[in-house]
């Protein structure tokens, strides 16, 4: 058995609200490891709602200090499994299974991943143990997934983001062949949810419903029917099989509901917007429907695996390019993360916020 080995670690974490500090932080690489250096990041809403200090203060009270951030693409720098060498480009797993953590089983590291997903064990990378900001991040094997050629860095780091849509798409079990679907959300969220539903689960730009509040984000759904909340009359008879809520925040509770009026009898209704607030749903309709109500904001290495290899499609990258912003920030000290964060909390810009480092 070959014996762990001790890294340091530069870790830009989290200490309290709007403060990012360095510390070098220990990390231990075992068997069945990988030692990744991130090299691009995209924020995230769940990183902004930390580093402002938007989570209830018990959530913080228990999770800080934290590096943020978990979309993100790496390096591997050092292996302890076979199927990762020195080299490889990978998109970063940050749901780490708890048996993973504690039991390294170095052959077949997959096997049971689906099955945890929502397990208490589990660790989340940027959500109570340290994300991506920091030099060195010893991950499972497992939870890296390695990035084909012909996707660019810029796409490859939207490939998090794409695997909580897929797993969501999965779960209201949409095959593609037939159903009417509808996404409701005009931010990232939606837009991903809604071109992963076109460009690999083939549901044809007809049966591809997009709802948003803001007509110049609306517009960017090129690949579907597009309708603003406002002035669609939700009394119309029922359109859809399921419905997408990606709106999340103060809007959770008019986009919920629509979209309780929007599904067809026994349709599946998936929540996947975040708000911290509780919101009142049309529980009446819901029985009288039979509809099928699903959380989904999670995803695993299997989904990692079907976005991935969705990315390599032309059109596919064409549309999700409408998310890359036109200047990354580059992160040399914690100022310039604390810049890219406090711009991106100041200025609600609908592309994504990417930032590169430089170790
Ligand atoms: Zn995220």
């Amino acid at each position: 058995m070959i014996e762990k080995e001790t890294i340091l670690s530069k870790t830009y974490r989290l200490t309290e609200p709007w403060k990012i500090g360095i510390e070098a932080i220990e990390r231990e690489l075992k068997e069945g490891d990988v030692l990744v250096q991130p090299t691009l990041a995209s924020i995230c809403h769940a990183d902004l709602r930390y580093y402002t200090g938007q989570r209830r203060p018990e959530a913080l009270q228990k999770k800080l200090p934290m590096a943020l951030l978990h979309e993100s693409i790496g390096t591997v720098i050092k292996s302890r499994h076979n199927d990762r060498q020195v080299g490889d480009r990978v998109v970063i797993v940050p749901n780490v299974p708890g048996s993973l953590l504690e039991r390294r089983d170095v052959h077949d590291v997959t096997a049971s991943y689906n099955e945890e997903n929502y397990s208490r064990d589990n660790v989340f990378l940027g959500s109570g143990y340290d994300g991506a900001a920091q030099e060195h991040l010893v991950l499972p094997a497992a939870c890296t997934v390695v990035v084909p050629n012909d996707v660019p860095d810029e796409i490859a780091v939207l490939a998090e983001l794409c695997t909580v849509s897929n797993q969501a798409i999965q779960r209201a079990g949409i095959t593609g062949d037939q159903e009417h679907v509808a996404v409701f959300g005009d931010g990232p969220v939606g837009f991903i949810t809604a071109a992963l539903l076109h460009y690999v689960y083939g549901v044809s730009s007809e049966r591809l419903h997009a709802f948003g509040a803001v007509e110049e984000k609306i517009a960017s759904f090129t690949f579907a029917k597009r309708h603003l909340v406002q002035s669609y009359d939700f009394s119309k008879e029922p359109l859809v099989d399921a419905v997408f809520e990606c709106t999340g925040g103060r809007f959770s509770e008019s986009a919920a509901n629509q979209a309780i009026d929007l599904v067809k009898r026994e349709g599946n209704v998936v929540l996947m917007g975040v708000t911290e607030d509780k919101v009142p749903l049309n529980t009446r309709d819901i029985l009288e429907k039979g509809i099928r109500l699903v959380g989904s904001s999670r995803s695993s290495v299997g989904d990692f695996q079907t976005v991935v290899e969705g990315l390599r499609n032309k059109d596919f990258q064409h549309a999700l390019s409408a998310l890359v912003p036109d200047e990354f920030h580059t992160i040399t000290c914690a100022d310039d993360l604390m810049n890219a964060l406090n711009e991106t909390a100041a200025h609600k810009a609908w592309k994504k916020t990417f930032v590169t480092f430089t170790w």
